[in-house]
């Protein structure tokens, strides 16, 4: 391939935006995910120069995880730095280097290459043996196999992560949720990868986590140029390369803009979220992290609508935390948010979520596999440890609620109820205090629960319509693939109807409906949110002041008209410009 040269002018580069903000700094480009290392031949002579090469990156590579494990070790102790010394003696391991050195001799291709086919043989059996506690270990593999590769393909070791101070812009083909996870928000200020979509769980942890970022800039990488500078619109969904002067200045003085247009809308924080005419609508966050708890209070959220569990459970290296660490956890959290309550959803694993590997072999189609409440029913004592954690944490803090992910049917309704009441008289049993009033909900986020809304409104005190799966599943477009993305819209009117008769059947049985998916946040689709009949939302820390604002402009009657012409449309454009009208008319400052 003739790769373009590299533009010494400002470019730019147009992508999905998925996370608002703007960031000025030098890019650094990341070359993560297991992509399989372009493979070349080398010549005899070359096999020891290929070596040393190995050597060094082993080398950089164990340097740069005892950095870890020391940083690491002043965050949380020893016990979770262990970690790094499971992934040091893997650096080490005889049979591993003199297999590739075998490799190398009688292939004569490239290393990283022959170590990326050694260690996908490896990962392989692994994948396949039966203990949890084995597979795991794939993801560990998989993590060294990537650093070792990174510190090959640059001609420069990689940055030490210490010294690195200044601003950065990350590029990358894609991250995964883990990746964004781990991201250090102080040094990366945005990032762009070149697949993607906005409700991707790596987009939802970027708005959670205050970082702008846009997706889908197709061919980014070879365009970019490392410790070039660079602007990262995430309003726009933009990527400016070797921005001019005038450009620097005009971001500059915009961040400084928005960031007062924002500081007014907190100003907001202690007026309630009621609409012109009377209707009052519950405005709560979703979490997935402990550093988001300062922003719960600081922005006057309702409490949490969605604590999505599966972060804190899934994303220990040092594993899975056991039922007293959990009530901690969870205790803290629920404290924090009093006298609001916090609706804790019940581990929901899989899709695009963290690495399963600790709970299950890879599946083909992840997302219509073992998923969330199907996880947990197969493991009750996992299930029930997390469950009794939960009720115990929540002991002295009323108004909050337990809610089960990806339920598809009645059956797994009475089923995980039955499992619930059985670890309260467990508890009962050794006098152990719990919540007592715990509300039980389930999310709507598969079409075929949507359509029993009727009988398993007897069965709940609350709905929550996921609607990021919802769309997904109702449409049969993959939420994570951005071939597909300009098919993926909420607003497709079978997932409009769907969400206005969950909310009429729920009515029906006095069961309230939030809606928690990434629709609740869009200022452009909330006025058809409420005058679907919704009654609380739940969205990104990050958010709330704006929803607050757009919910104290609207007029439910309105929104009820509009949402009842709505119901009628053809098709999802219609729907969007009747909602986009109505929320123009209704705060317009708020598309300025
Ligand atoms: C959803 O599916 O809309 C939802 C809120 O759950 P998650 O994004 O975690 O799958
Ligand atoms: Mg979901």
């Amino acid at each position: 391939m003739i790769q373009e040269p590299i533009s010494t002018e400002e470019t730019w580069l147009q992508g999905i935006p998925v996370s608002p903000g703007i960031a000025l700094g030098k890019i650094k480009i990341q070359i993560s995910g297991s992509k399989e290392p372009v493979a070349y031949e080398i010549s005899p002579e070359e096999v020891d120069a290929e070596l040393v090469r190995f050597h060094q990156a082993l080398q950089t590579t164990a340097d740069q995880i005892r950095t870890l494990r020391e940083r690491m070790i002043q965050i949380s102790g020893e016990k979770d730095a262990s970690i790094f010394d499971a992934h040091i003696l893997l650096l080490q391991d005889k049979v591993i280097l003199q297999q590739v050195q075998t490799e190398l001799l009688k292939r004569l291709q490239n290393v990283e290459h022959i170590f990326y086919v050694v260690m996908q043989n490896y990962m392989e059996v692994l994948r396949r043996v039966d203990d949890p506690y084995l597979r795991a270990k794939t993801a560990d593999m998989e993590d060294v196999m990537q650093r070792v590769i990174n510190n090959l393909r640059s001609t420069e070791p990689l940055e030490d992560e210490e010294e690195a101070e200044e601003a950065q812009v990350l590029v990358a083909y894609d991250l995964t949720p883990s990746d964004t996870a781990a991201m250090d928000a102080s040094l990366i200020h945005g990032f762009a990868t070149e697949i993607g979509s906005s409700v991707s769980h790596t987009a939802i942890l970027a708005r959670s986590m205050g970082i702008p970022a846009v997706v889908g800039l197709d061919q980014a990488l070879l365009r970019v140029e490392s410790h070039a500078p660079a602007i990262l619109d995430g309003y726009k969904g933009v990527l400016i390369l070797k921005p001019t002067q005038e450009t620097v200045e005009y971001y500059n003085r915009l961040q400084v803009e928005k960031e007062k247009a924002y500081k007014a809308l907190e100003a907001l924080r202690d007026l309630p979220t009621i609409t012109r005419d009377g209707r009052n609508i519950r405005l709560s966050v979703n979490v997935e992290f402990p550093h988001e708890y300062s922003g719960i209070k600081e922005v006057g959220a309702e409490g949490v609508g969605l604590f999505r569990t599966e972060f804190f459970l899934l994303g220990n290296p040092a594993g899975m935390p056991d039922e007293e660490e959990q009530t901690r956890y969870y205790k803290k959290l629920a404290e924090g948010c009093a006298p609001h309550g916090v609706i804790f959803r019940t581990l929901d694993s899989g899709g695009d979520k963290l690495p399963c590997e600790r709970l299950c072999t890879p599946e083909p189609n992840p997302f219509l596999g073992w998923r969330g409440i199907r996880v947990s029913l197969s493991r009750p004592e996992l299930f029930k440890q997390q469950l009794r954690a939960i009720l115990r944490a929540c002991a002295d803090t009323p108004g909050c609620g337990i809610m089960f992910p990806m339920i598809s049917g009645y059956t797994e309704v009475v089923t995980a109820k039955h499992i619930l009441q059985e670890c309260r008289e467990e508890l009962e049993k050794k006098n152990v205090p719990y919540a007592r009033d715990l509300k039980v909900g389930i999310m709507i986020e598969v079409p075929s629960a949507a359509i029993m809304t009727d009988v398993l409104a007897r069965e709940v005190d609350f709905f929550s319509v996921g609607t990021n799966d919802l769309t997904q599943y109702t449409i049969a477009v993959d939420r994570v693939n951005n071939r597909v993305a300009n098919m993926f819209r909420p607003t497709h009117p079978a997932v409009v109807r769907i969400i206005g008769m969950t909310i009429t059947a729920g009515e029906r049985e006095n069961v309230p409906t939030a809606i928690c998916g990434e629709m609740a946040g869009d200022i452009t689709l909330l006025p058809l949110l409420i005058g679907l009949g919704a009654t609380s939302m739940s969205v990104g820390v990050h958010l709330v002041p704006i929803i607050r604002y757009a919910i104290r402009n609207l007029d439910y009657g309105q929104c009820r008209d509009m949402a009842q012409k709505a119901l009628q449309a053809p098709n999802s454009r219609t729907i969007v410009d009747l909602s986009t009208a109505l929320a123009r008319k209704s705060y317009p400052a708020l598309f300025e």
